[in-house]
């Protein structure tokens, strides 16, 4: 049980004390706060490195509507960050709410597979605790997060546990690939979504929901601090540059930037959890080396920012000749998955789901903006029907890949990045595979061979996993099954990080699930 204390003096100098720091305000934090201020009397403080942002502003939402796309811009990664086979490509945000503020929100639950990798295929590591430790906790995290699913679908086992939200009905160009797969014996269901199903009113711009239906940590946080504003004090603004340690064991609170005032600053505390992100937490451990941890806070086996794993992903799209039925895009989101070759017989070779749909081989938008006529508009949209499919399997981990601290400091005051990842051959095939698959489904939903386009992408840091892993003994990895770092008594990662595989399924519902058992932990 962690108590709050108010104020303790550092070096002689008076200096903030809470009793619990967060580092980041992305949607581990959040969670991770809120389980805490619900349940518990701490006294928290946030630091997040980035700025404030408005949740759910009509005007922001406007703007981006009519054409300013990039309204995350100015809260992207640092550009020299890149990498031949895992570039980052602008995908964490460094804001108040984190990278939800531009997340798809799909929130597959990982399968029972997927925490003993190494056992049933030989790569990578086994998780310490099992899909049915988890289960509970995913029950949780689906109602926080307001997710929307088929509650009937066992696979994976769900324990009678109800989503807070049905499942978001199939469209007319789900249907079309749905016919497609029924022909080929290929399993298909409802995604699940975070979206608060509700407040949904499918307006469609989701990285930017006028209404905040889409789960974001950044209106989780305008809540707490609503609800709890006297114990949460969130400081924008204000990077975390060190992890202050009393000894080996205890660490004693963090050192920060005020980006705003330039000035350097010290909280002292009963316990930090760092949540950071997979490249950030890692990193801050790196940066907190001293006399007792020589090569960073619960380095000693040298597993901290080793193992970096991320989502392949691949595209392909065709078009089918003729749409009668003018279907057109009807949801700016996913509502059809596969997860036929997310199981295990796959998993040796690297499992994947994928999504699809159909609609217009043009946007309407387009037409308009191009002044054509109406019976122009109609002969475009009746002459094809564009079908898409897009998935992402799971990559295998090599210690080799690893993130290190760079040289020089980011806008942010702290260390650039340094990624070294090379290329998994198993996952190269494999992901060539899947793109076949894709093309025999286009070919059966009725699309023309020669005219079929397909595409792959290296994993960016959308899904970056693993720098600090779980593991039972110090030996294996960064954190034990508590998220507590080994070695120390009261220093906790909660982040994409601590995964030890980060299976086909898309990482944050199991990140939040670890988020809420840990604040029952802790509580
Ligand atoms: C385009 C895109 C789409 C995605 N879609 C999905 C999806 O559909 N489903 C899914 O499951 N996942 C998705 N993800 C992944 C998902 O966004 C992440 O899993 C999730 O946001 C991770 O949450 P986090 O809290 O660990 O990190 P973040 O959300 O990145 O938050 C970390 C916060 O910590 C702050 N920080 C870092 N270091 C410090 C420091 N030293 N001091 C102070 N603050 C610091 C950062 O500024 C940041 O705000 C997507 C990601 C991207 C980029
Ligand atoms: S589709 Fe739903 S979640 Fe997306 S922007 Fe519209 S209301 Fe928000």
């Amino acid at each position: 049980m962690v108590r709050m204390l108010l104020w303790a003096a550092i070096g002689g100098a008076l200096s903030e004390m809470a009793s619990i720091i967060i580092v980041g305000s992305g949607v581990a934090g959040t969670v991770l706060a809120r389980q805490l201020l619900a349940n518990g009397d701490h006294q928290i403080t946030m630091f997040e490195a980035g700025p404030e942002f408005a949740s759910g502003n009509r005007r922001i939402w406007l703007d981006h509507l009519v054409g300013n796309n990039r309204i995350y811009e100015p809260f992207v990664d640092d550009p020299r960050m890149e990498n031949e086979n895992f570039g980052l490509r602008g995908s964490r945000l460094f804001m108040k709410g984190g990278t939800t503020n531009h997340w798809g929100g799909l929130t597959p639950r990982f399968k029972p597979e997927d925490f003993e990798l190494k056992s049933r295929t030989g790569y990578g590591a086994d998780w310490p605790i099992d899909y049915d430790e988890m289960a509970p906790w995913y029950a949780r995290a689906e109602i926080l997060l307001g997710v929307t699913g088929d509650s009937d679908n066992d696979d994976p086992p769900r324990y009678g546990a109800r989503y807070p939200f049905p499942a978001t009905e199939f469209t007319l160009g789900d249907r079309v690939v749905i016919d497609s797969l029924e022909s080929l014996e290929i399993s298909y269901g409802h995604m699940s979504i975070a979206r608060s199903g509700d407040r949904c009113i499918t307006t469609g711009t989701c990285d930017y929901c006028p209404v905040n239906a889409r789960y974001t940590a950044l209106f989780d946080l305008d809540q707490l601090q609503i609800e709890y504003g006297d114990r949460l004090t969130l400081r924008t603004e204000s990077p975390v540059t060190r992890i202050l340690m009393d000894g080996k064991r205890r660490t004693r609170g963090v050192d920060f930037l005020d980006l705003k005032t330039g000035a350097p600053g010290s909280m002292e505390a009963e316990a930090v959890i760092v949540c950071g992100g997979t490249f950030e937490s890692c990193k801050l451990l790196l940066s907190s080396a001293g006399t007792d941890w020589v090569d960073g806070i619960g380095n000693d086996s040298g597993h901290v920012g080793r193992h970096l794993i991320g989502h392949p992903v691949f595209f392909a799209s065709g078009v089918r000749p003729g749409n009668p039925d003018r279907i057109a895009n009807e949801l700016g989101f996913d509502s059809l998955i596969s997860r036929h070759f997310d199981s295990p017989e796959y998993q040796h070779k690297g499992k994947m789901w994928f999504s699809g749909g159909a609609g217009m081989t043009s946007s309407l938008e387009e037409l308009i903006l191009a002044d054509v006529s109406r019976s122009e508009m109609n002969a475009s949209i009746a002459s094809g029907l564009m079908v898409s499919l897009g998935g992402e399997m799971e990559q295998f981990e090599s210690p080799e890949n690893r993130v290190t601290l760079g040289r020089g400091k980011t806008r942010h005051g702290l260390p650039t990045t340094e990624i070294h990842v090379g290329v998994h051959e198993i996952n190269l095939q494999a992901r060539q595979e899947h793109v076949q698959t894709f093309v025999e489904i286009l070919k059966t939903a009725g699309c023309k061979e020669d005219g079929i386009e397909t595409g792959a992408l290296n994993p960016d840091g959308a899904h970056a996993s693993a720098t600090c892993r779980m593991s039972r003994s110090d030996a294996d990895g960064v954190v034990d099954p508590n998220l507590q770092v080994h070695g120390t008594d009261n220093l906790y990662i909660c982040s994409n990080a601590v995964f030890p595989s980060i299976a086909a399924a898309n990482p944050t519902l199991t990140l939040a699930a670890l988020a809420v058992r840990l604040g029952d932990y802790l509580n």
